[in-house]
């Protein structure tokens, strides 16, 4: 069920930070999505493809739909129409198949790139390095449809404070290396913190934090 005080409570406890809220309503349905829409949320986060075409389909237009699950290249014509940003792009190739698909629909895609930081292997992403070789390589120039925004990355699902604050400020410290680096046209935004670690994100420099279970409740 979709909790407004708990809606109400994070975006309070964002407002000094300036970070965005993306609403992660994955496996939710419209009506508990539209609860948040009338309390005024309109950036909203799903990871799989027919579940984020489907609800682009039946919900206002104005909503601001970011994925941010796994994304198979055969799959981005699906999202190319109408999305916002796709938070997780994990390879070059990925990157160059947005930028065609966004090109046939006559459109500029925010992507952020994503990084691999937590110790588990399942989790998908980039290394510091890759990051490096894509913004600093002279292809990027050529992708004329596609806009990289920022980075966006997962701590690992640990108790341990210290190891989650370690990791999104070694996150924060690449952002700011990346933006040295690149003198014009720097990265905005930095996607870090979900329902478990937003406050620590937030404090280590996070400016988008992606939340679904505080607002929504549990998955199943
Ligand atoms: C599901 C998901 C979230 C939200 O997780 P909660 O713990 O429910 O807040 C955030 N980011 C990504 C990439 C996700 O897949």
């Amino acid at each position: 069920m979709t909790s407004l005080k708990a809606y109400n409570n994070i975006l309070k406890y964002l407002q000094p930070f300036s970070a965005k809220l993306i609403a992660v309503s994955k496996t939710k349905m419209q009506g508990e999505i539209l609860v948040l829409y009338g309390a005024g949320q309109r950036a909203f986060g799903e990871s799989y493809v027919q579940e984020i075409k489907s609800k682009s389909e039946l919900l206002p237009k104005d909503i601001e739909w970011h994925f941010i699950g796994h994304l198979q290249t055969n799959k981005v014509k699906y999202i190319a129409p109408f999305i916002h940003t796709i938070q997780s792009v994990d390879s070059f190739k990925l990157l160059l198949e947005i930028n065609k698909e966004a090109q046939k629909n006559k459109r500029v895609i925010n992507c952020l790139l994503q990084l691999h930081i937590a110790k588990e292997e399942t989790k998908f992403g980039l290394s510091f390095e890759e990051v490096r070789e894509i913004m600093m390589g002279k292809l990027l120039n050529k992708l004329t449809q596609v806009k990289i925004t920022g980075l966006m990355a997962m701590a690992s699902l640990t108790d341990d404070e210290n190891l989650i604050h370690s990791e999104f400020h070694s996150v924060k410290a690449f952002f700011d290396e990346i933006n040295t680096a690149l003198k014009e046209l720097p990265l905005t935004t930095l996607s870090m913190g979900m329902s478990s670690d937003y406050k620590i994100a937030v404090e280590e420099g996070s400016n988008m934090v992606r939340i679904g279970s505080l607002l929504f409740g549990e998955r199943k």
